[in-house]
């Protein structure tokens, strides 16, 4: 560790860069000559969509029966095809400039005022155009690039690179030191200008001229920036991080000074163009709406384009079939995406939702003459089983593979999988289940606190060694032995997972009543708070009961204990975005926190509360810990502060679960401050810390819009109505 450590301060004075060593071709190491060699074969060979289609589905090792079959045309469209290709072949086997795309985002960086929203819609929607016509295989590349990620989540890992290193990267390729990047650093607030002003010294660029002998300067296309970033991603152990750092230094070396912007940002996971997910695939719905020439609605796009990726998690795979179906390579519609986007054994399934709500009384109002069912509402993390070719694979709400974490659950499974086809006799061959995993005591056959899960470590989890046992309760099935049972009532699929597997004492159902009597459904609330459960989830089961992958709607709602005809329904989720130095006894620490939610539409952080409420001895030791990590000298152009003065603000990475007594507006806070009359902020009152969600992203934290819509429902309810400022329906919220 310390030798690595050595080795990277003393690349990072420039030391170990050695035009010798980086690029002269009869010294390079027989690994990196492979390489090359390597990517110049990908490079000349030429894939149509179809072949990248399967071998995408190849690598995933997914079942043979979900490889897409070869399309069969029509001669006219065999003919459409031929003349649509010979259009495009010149660019088909190239990559979009990487320059190209940066000056779209320039653009949609300046869109501002009432209407920016539709101009960054048009601005995107013409690049997504322009790539689907001209060069269809780079359409995931820029989403991915778009969105700050390197490929699917489900199988990518992060960059691996933190803020202190990028500055480091970013202070070399400038020609600056540390001092002064954190001078222009407190100046500008943002990393990515810095880089840019710095790229337009061309002085400092002679300094490092040995280092940047590559040749004549190629541009740079996306093809090779995505490829660069996997590379990056996916290197390991020891010298890792060094070897990261020399692939980023020389990469932003040959970027000029926009293209270094949008480099660093994408490394930092946000663009900062005020784009969130929601925009760019609205702007995709309109190119698409555009290129079929307005046959299908933009809305309804959208619609289809979110089923479809809520179902199919593989972004690699999902616009494979986009083009596809674009491209018009078979007789489908684009309609006909969501069922190509088929749930599939092996990627994860985005997980439905449920709402939040006040009371019984409630939902008997909400599902009026639909059918429900009332579950215990487990309390632990979310886990969805995949089972397949023998092998099992456990994802997180948030898609991550948590394989690795859970090998006593891989362990059940088997034995479950045995035990089920032995009784059953059924033969098992594939299934994706939904579950809670929740911390078990196993000697008294008991659920014990959500804490407890969470002290078990995440990575390199050895059987032998756990302590903290992990009880699954199914309360879904997804697919049965390669039958998709998605579109199926949930009383169809309970039957299935009843009739198909057996409980043992790790893996259970979880526990059920089929009633609509008030009094049997209190009486069941207060059995699953005494079995150490949170309340229940009830959800429709003959009627509307579909599984609804990704969704949050009035289907699935869940009533919390804590909640229980209070005005707010739930707890919420928020980012840690700063804090001020603790006093007294929590001197040495963080006394208090700076709270945010996103602002989904624009891609801001939005402050709620500063609060320190609810937080032991511990936590505040763990957060301070892991925070300090994450410190920025100033904070960026998309935190919407207000008049909040924490003493230090962090990178959004953070969340934590809020307990709150109710909402109010206020003169300091900016959360959903867009959306109320007077442009003042929500804020929350009485807030006290419950946990840290590490099973969210910054990203999944409460939304402007629900903080807003959670205001008006206290609102509404207190006074009485069903409308509130903004026009807002309270029935948006319950
Ligand atoms: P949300 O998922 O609504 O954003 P959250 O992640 O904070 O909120 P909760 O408020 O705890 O989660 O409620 C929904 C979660 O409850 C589900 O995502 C799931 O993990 C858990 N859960 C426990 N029991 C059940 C059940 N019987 N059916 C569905 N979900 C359940």
């Amino acid at each position: 560790m310390k030798k690595s450590q050595s080795s990277l301060d003393s690349f990072l004075s420039g030391k170990t860069f050695s035009t010798k060593k980086d690029n002269t071709k009869n010294n390079s190491k027989p690994a990196e000559k492979n390489e090359k060699e390597k990517e110049k074969k990908e490079k000349t060979e030429k894939l149509d969509l179809g072949e990248i289609t399967k071998k995408l589905q190849k690598r995933e090792n997914l079942p043979e029966d979900k490889i897409i079959p070869p399309v069969k045309e029509s001669k006219e469209q065999i003919n459409d095809n031929i003349i649509k290709q010979e259009k495009s072949q010149k660019n088909k086997e190239t990559s979009i400039l990487f320059k190209e795309i940066v000056d779209v985002l320039l653009k949609v960086e300046q869109c501002k005022g009432e209407n920016s929203k539709d101009q960054v819609k048009e601005l995107l929607s013409n690049l997504f155009i322009k790539i689907i016509t001209d060069y269809s295989q780079d359409l995931p590349k820029v989403y991915y690039f778009l969105t700050s990620k390197v490929g699917p989540e489900y199988i990518s890992p992060e960059f691996g690179i933190g803020e202190g290193i990028l500055e480091k990267i970013v202070g070399k390729v400038i020609g600056i030191s540390d001092k002064q990047l954190k001078e222009r650093l407190i100046e500008t607030g943002d990393l990515g200008i810095v880089a840019s002003d710095g790229k337009k010294n061309v002085k400092t660029m002679d300094a490092f001229s040995n280092f940047i002998k590559v040749g004549p300067q190629k541009k740079l296309t996306i093809d090779q920036i995505m490829k660069i970033y996997k590379n990056v991603a996916v290197k390991k152990g020891k010298s890792a991080q060094e070897e990261k750092i020399k692939i980023l230094c020389d990469l932003m070396f040959k970027a000029d000074k926009e293209e270094i912007k949008f480099l660093v940002r994408s490394l930092q996971k946000s663009l900062k163009i005020g784009a969130s997910f929601k925009t760019i695939l609205n702007s995709l719905a309109r190119a698409i709406n555009k290129l079929l020439k307005n046959k299908l609605d933009e809305k309804e796009i959208y619609r289809i384009l979110l089923a479809s990726k809520n179902q199919l998690s593989d972004e690699d795979i999902f616009f494979g079939h986009i083009i596809e179906l674009i491209e018009k390579k078979s007789d489908k519609n684009f309609s006909d995406l969501i069922d190509l986007c088929h749930i599939r054994c092996g990627i994860p399934v985005n997980p439905q939702l449920a709402r939040p709500t006040t009371g019984i009384k409630v939902i008997f109002e909400r599902f009026n003459d639909t059918p429900f069912t009332c579950e215990y509402k487990y309390d632990g993390f979310r886990g969805q089983i995949h089972y397949y070719k023998k092998k099992t694979q456990i994802f997180s709400r948030n898609l991550e593979d948590m394989t690795e974490t859970y090998p006593d659950i891989v362990e059940f499974i088997d034995k479950f999988i045995k035990e089920s086809a032995e009784k059953n006799n059924k033969q098992l061959n594939s299934f994706i289940l939904d579950c809670e995993m929740v911390a078990y005591d196993k000697k008294n056959d008991k659920i014990l606190p959500f804490q407890q899960l969470t002290t078990r470590s995440r990575k390199n989890v050895d059987l032998a060694t756990i302590t903290i046992h992990v009880c699954m309760f199914c309360f879904d099935i997804l697919l049965l032995n390669d039958e998709i049972l998605i579109n199926k009532t949930l009383k169809e699929r309970r039957k299935y997972l009843y009739e198909t597997f057996t409980e043992s004492q790790y893996i259970q159902f979880a526990k059920h009543l089929d009633s609509n009597d008030e009094q049997e459904m209190e009486a069941f609330m207060t059995e699953s708070v005494n079995a150490g459960c949170e309340g229940l989830i009830v959800k429709a089961i003959d009627k509307n009961s579909e599984y609804m992958p990704g969704q949050r709607n009035f289907n699935w709602l869940k009533l919390k204990k804590d909640y229980l005809d209070t005005s707010l329904g739930d707890s919420i989720d928020l980012v840690i975005i700063g804090a001020s130095y603790g006093k007294g006894k929590r001197k040495g620490l963080y006394g208090s926190f700076l709270l945010a939610c996103y602002n989904d539409d624009n891609e801001t952080y939005e402050t709620v509360t500063m609060t320190g409420g609810g937080l032991k001895d511990t936590q505040l030791e763990e957060l301070y810990n892991k925070l300090k990590e994450i410190i920025l000298p100033k904070a960026p152009s998309n935190y919407k502060l207000g008049k909040a003065e924490p003493d230090v603000v962090f990178e959004a990475k953070i969340v934590i679960e809020v307990k709150t007594a109710d909402l109010s507006m206020s003169p300091i806070y900016t959360a959903g401050y867009d959306l109320t009359p007077d442009h003042r902020g929500v804020s929350l009152r009485f807030p006290r810390f419950q946990r840290t969600r590490d099973d969210k992203k910054p990203y999944e934290a409460c939304t402007s819009e629900e903080i807003v819509k959670l205001y008006n429902s206290q609102t509404a309810i207190s006074k009485n109505t069903n409308k509130t400022f903004n026009n807002m329906d309270i029935d948006d919220i319950y």
